[in-house]
């Protein structure tokens, strides 16, 4: 090959501009297919992993395929072997329906890659998502010039952050010495009804699963603090160390809020380090009709919250925000001699949070909140609270008990038929069959949780795009599905 001549994988790695134009045609067509119609795609598809492996291993990449043909296939398999959680009636887990700015963002990140791990080398984005840590930091009732935070991959990275900030803070020498410089095992507590990426966290930090203590909650679904108190006591008794509470705002089965003061009030008394996880529900806050839900979340000592759940960003977009903000920098401090110094002032990242090398990742609510405004946040959030409110008293209204109060968008839900006569497993069966032919039709997806061991229902509004028709729809739907059960049970 001759040094001058431009070697043969450069046409597929940067194509000509009117080779480029093309592919983004193609690109853009794929693009408006979902976001026109999302309901043209049916929520019910094939899952024979036989047929979708075939199809994907006949790339064997040995040699080049036309560019447009791999876009338009790929284009096909994602559109064929996805769960659409963008259609109105995908009623399911925390996956919304992305903002067209947010969409956007991805795409020039993409292209421009800016390096945000470092201030020197990306300075507009830092200074960017350091704006919506400000912002969020002062809406959850932080000092916005002394709290701190970042983006993270999601609300799993942001808890594991705040884990590791919480063990730096009780105990110094965890981060040098590690778990074996102490002399009690340190233990945390969360809700029975938590997340179960504490589970992962525990393991994660060196402590270990059985380092979680779950604390019962109450018929309401919240962390009982009497039970929190007694177990704290009874593992200083023990031997063990307690450091940190987690409190919940939002539980991702029923959008349920643990006692937040209450909460603060222990972790003061106790000295403990208090975090909030609210990943789903921190979003309330940017709504001055609910954010009052939210009340006491500034007691906290760091917050979880997730822009790519409620703010219908992309994922992954979480954040994590320490009211301390030196905390970051004395729990991930580091000096890497390749890495150019920043301005006084100026973030690096890398020195502050798990991650290295770092994309971009604020731009997309960046965006979102820069074209739109909050105000189109506010509207946005209680547009979906009053979907699901809505779904509950339809729900009410044709025999069905909604175990929540609509809580965030979330709404629980059991039949009394269901129930009466029934334990628990054959109660889920039921549930099960039904979720099943709602999700069968293709029109509509649901799922089914335990809330505190009891099997329900459960229908999630995580889409700005659900309107009344969808839920009138999905009442229905069900309706039909009960009948069906019940003519053969
Ligand atoms: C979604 C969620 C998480 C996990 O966040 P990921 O973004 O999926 O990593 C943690 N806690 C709560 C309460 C959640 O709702």
């Amino acid at each position: 090959m001759s040094a001058s001549k431009s070697p043969a994988f450069m046409k597929y790695f940067l194509p000509a501009a009117n080779q480029r134009r093309k592919l983004l045609e193609i690109s853009s067509r794929l693009v408006e297919q979902v976001l026109q119609k999302p309901e043209q795609f049916s929520l019910a598809f094939s899952t024979d992993s036989g047929e979708i492996r075939r199809r994907v291993e006949a790339y064997d990449f040995s040699a080049p395929v036309n560019a447009g043909k791999v876009l338009d296939d790929v284009g096909e398999m994602l559109q064929q072997w996805s769960l659409q959680c963008g259609h109105p009636r995908y009623f399911g887990l925390f996956n919304p329906a992305p903002t067209y700015p947010g969409i956007l963002a991805d795409y020039l990140v993409a292209a421009y890659n800016p390096q945000c791990g470092a201030w020197h080398h990306s300075p507009f984005a830092v200074e960017a998502e350091r704006s919506m840590v400000r912002l969020f930091a002062g809406e959850f009732g932080f000092d916005p010039d002394s709290a701190s935070g970042h983006f993270t991959s999601g609300g799993s990275e942001a808890n594991t952050t705040a884990a590791l900030v919480a063990l730096c803070a009780a105990f110094p020498e965890y981060r040098d010495i590690g778990l074996r410089g102490l002399s009690r095992q340190p233990v945390f507590y969360a809700s029975g009804e938590s997340h179960h990426s504490l589970l992962k966290i525990a393991q994660q930090c060196g402590l270990g699963r059985t380092a979680l203590r779950l604390v019962a909650v109450g018929d309401d679904l919240k962390m009982d603090c009497t039970v929190l108190q007694h177990m704290i006591s009874d593992d200083r008794k023990n031997g063990y160390a307690p450091f940190l509470v987690v409190a919940t705002a939002g539980t991702t089965n029923a959008g349920i809020i643990d006692p937040m003061a209450d909460i603060a009030a222990i972790c003061t008394a106790e000295r403990m380090q208090m975090h909030v996880d609210a990943a789903w529900g921190g979003a309330a806050i940017l709504s001055p009709e609910y954010r009052g839900l939210l009340a006491g979340i500034g007691a906290a000592d760091t917050i979880t919250f997730d822009p790519h759940k409620l703010l219908s960003v992309p994922m992954a977009a979480g954040m994590l925000l320490t009211r301390d903000g030196s905390m970051l920098d004395k729990t991930f401090g580091i000096d890497a001699a390749y890495v150019p110094d920043s301005p006084v002032g100026g973030w690096d990242n890398y020195q502050r949070s798990l991650q290295f090398s770092r994309r971009f990742i604020g731009l997309k609510l960046f965006l979102t909140l820069a074209i739109a405004g909050r105000q189109s946040y506010a509207e946005s959030i209680n547009h979906q609270f009053l979907m699901a409110e809505s779904l509950a008293s339809l729900l009410q209204q044709s025999g069905w008990q909604v175990i929540n109060e609509a809580s965030l968008g979330i709404v629980c839900f059991t039949h009394p038929g269901v129930d009466a006569g029934r334990n628990n497993a054959a109660r889920m069966v039921m549930y099960e069959q039904i979720s099943n032919k709602v999700t069968a039709t293709g029109d509509a997806w649901i799922s089914t949780t335990r809330l505190a061991g009891r099997p329900v229902l459960r229908a999630c509004i995580t889409n700005y795009r659900t309107r009344l028709k969808d839920v009138q729809r999905l009442e229905k739907l069900l309706a039909r599905a009960v009948r069906k059960v019940f003519s053969r049970a």
